[in-house]
């Protein structure tokens, strides 16, 4: 863990952001070369970098076993990261590993640094004693959300063959309680526009009898909910229940922040309401702002709208239903027009074969408790695109990013007694992983 302490703290001083306009992309660069030489200490070799899509690089290598006939397993990570965001609500410099109250700050020391720091603890732990063939894949664009890698892989799918693949960017329930994921929600973005009036209009003059672009638009947006709170889109299933390990309310309330006096909404569970049902959100309204508004109508008012999408629902389907029920729910005849934006479908990993089997003996000896199975709300796209290349592959999401994380937001960090249990299980699954 010494060793570990080292290495994030080298390479979460690099500001590996690969967005040109906001960081060098030679930060990138530095990061790559950084995977490349750790990984070759590692034993891998066919180390480099290979440019996707968007520009972006992957580290790519291989550790053959002696044993032709070992099953292949694909360690996967990102080695960009988030910006910092507000610099001014850090606690601590963003790109510089600290160590504070038992964990250690700095963007990326959990997503997804720390999930390398996490396949390298692991690796020098077995030293020569590898009985599988490995593959790495280390990608640079996760953040951008350009898809690079997802590209890569559909044009080079026999180099990332593999018959499992550990996807390590999520994390456990909890610290100390060891978890895979095994669906994602996918998505589906609209942008709904109100037109209902030639141009604004006096407030006084008008107000009244002038049908209102913005009254309309808060009309459509307060249909997609009920009273309690449940996504309430037309046609659109909203009662499925989560099979896995329950999310603890009380845990959600603190993981979430609420405030004082703010319920939970929806009529489900905690864990169906954010892994096995959809959830529309606002993520966005063009109208006038508050300061400098004037006493007027609007003539017309958009909204940016995301909805998330369960396992077993279709994202297409899923997005016609909510086009329509946008359409449908316009008062007083206002024209309304509705724009397609991302569609992404929903994860479910076949959990069932022997590499999940593995995993969980390996879990269960590193934490002393069972694996929990859990979902996650968001998406990541790589997923689909792994599942449908490699259909017989055991697709396995882990790591070291337990909620209190905070992952994508400023005070990042890392417990590290998380990256040591993870690597003492990713080091005993690769023992124990047998076809
Ligand atoms: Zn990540």
């Amino acid at each position: 863990m010494g060793r570990a302490r080292t290495d994030l703290g080298e390479l979460v001083a690099i500001p590996s952001v690969a967005d040109p306009r906001q960081y060098p992309p030679e930060e990138c660069l530095r990061a790559a070369n950084w995977v490349v030489d750790r990984f070759a200490e590692a034993g891998f070799t066919g180390l480099g970098l290979h440019e996707t899509s968007d520009g972006s690089r992957a580290v790519f290598g291989v550790r053959p076993a002696a044993d032709p006939d070992a099953p292949t397993v694909l360690l996967y990570a990102h080695y960009d990261v988030q910006p910092p965001l507000d610099e001014a609500a850090w606690h601590t410099p963003p790109f510089e590993l600290t160590e504070s109250g038992g964990r250690w700050y700095g963007r990326g020391a959990a997503d997804c640094k720390g999930n390398i720091v996490m396949h390298l603890t692991a690796l020098r732990a077995l030293g020569d004693d590898i009985g599988v063939n490995l593959k790495l894949i280390v990608e640079g664009s996760e953040e951008q959300g350009t898809g690079g890698l997802e590209d890569f892989v559909v044009r080079n799918p026999e180099l990332l063959r593999a018959d499992a693949i550990l996807v390590c960017d999520t994390g456990n329930a909890a610290v100390g309680v060891p978890a895979a994921t095994v669906t994602l929600r996918g998505l589906a973005n609209v942008v709904v526009s109100v037109e209902a009036l030639a141009g604004e209009l006096h407030s006084g003059m008008f107000g009244g009898p002038a049908p209102d672009a913005l009254a309309a638009l808060v009309h459509i947006l307060a249909t997609l909910r009920d009273a309690d709170g449940n996504t309430t889109v037309t046609g659109l299933d909203n009662g499925q229940t989560w099979s896995g390990a329950p999310y603890p309310a009380e845990q959600f309330r603190s993981d979430a922040g609420l405030v004082e006096g703010a319920s939970l909404l929806g009529d489900g569970t905690v864990s169906d309401m954010v892994w096995a049902r959809p959830a529309v959100t606002v993520l966005g309204i063009d109208c006038p702002p508050v300061v400098g508004s004037a006493a007027a109508i609007q003539s017309h008012a958009r909204a940016r709208l995301n909805l998330r999408v369960p396992p077993g629902t279709d994202a297409v389907k899923a997005q016609d239903a909510l086009v329509a029920h946008l359409q449908a729910a316009a008062p007083w005849g206002v024209r309304v027009t509705v724009e397609r934006e991302a569609l992404g479908q929903p994860f479910e990993a076949r959990s069932g074969g022997p590499a999940y089997r593995a995993l969980a003996a390996a879990m269960r000896e590193a934490y002393g408790r069972e694996m929990a199975y859990l979902g996650q709300g968001g998406s990541i796209p790589l997923c689909n695109v792994f599942a449908e290349t490699y259909p017989e592959a055991e697709i396995v999401l882990m790591g070291v990013e337990e909620p209190l994380a905070l992952i994508h937001a400023p005070n990042e960090s890392v417990d590290p007694g998380e990256i040591a249990r993870l690597a003492h299980a990713e080091a005993l699954f690769l023992s124990g992983y047998r076809k």
